[in-house]
């Protein structure tokens, strides 16, 4: 059973433009949409990325929607899909991002069956 986990430099849920990010602001209060907005570059990134290295740089002290696997269980899909959902949440940010056939994609999904 492929069971969800995250790739070392991918950050492509770092890309927090809400305006593509739709699920997101159904679900987060307005106070951490407020957050959002004061977190996003005009590029649609994040400000605290490292985007050398698509490392989080405040990662001990990330708000908490960037738990993905904490966070995810607030969405109904997750109820009914479990780690399925959140590896389809993660392969939509790194299609969008990188590429269905990037090398981003293929670690991930080599690393989801391990
Ligand atoms: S998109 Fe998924 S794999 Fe990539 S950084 Fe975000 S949680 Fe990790
Ligand atoms: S705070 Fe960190 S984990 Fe959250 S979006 Fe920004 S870089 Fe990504």
């Amino acid at each position: 059973m492929k069971s969800w986990t995250c790739i070392e430099k991918c950050g492509a849920c770092c890309q927090i433009d809400l305006r593509y990010r739709k699920n997101l602001t159904n679900i987060l209060s307005k106070k951490d949409i407020e957050l959002i907005k004061s977190m996003t570059k005009k590029d649609g990134w994040c400000k605290h990325l490292d985007k050398k290295n698509m490392k989080c740089r405040i990662y001990e002290n990330r708000p908490h929607f960037c738990k993905v696997n904490i966070f995810s269980k607030n969405f109904r899909e997750y109820k009914k899909k479990g780690d399925n959902f959140l590896i389809d949440c993660c392969k939509e940010h790194i299609s969008f991002i990188y590429g269905k056939k990037s090398d981003e994609m293929n670690r991930f999904k080599k690393k989801i069956l391990n």
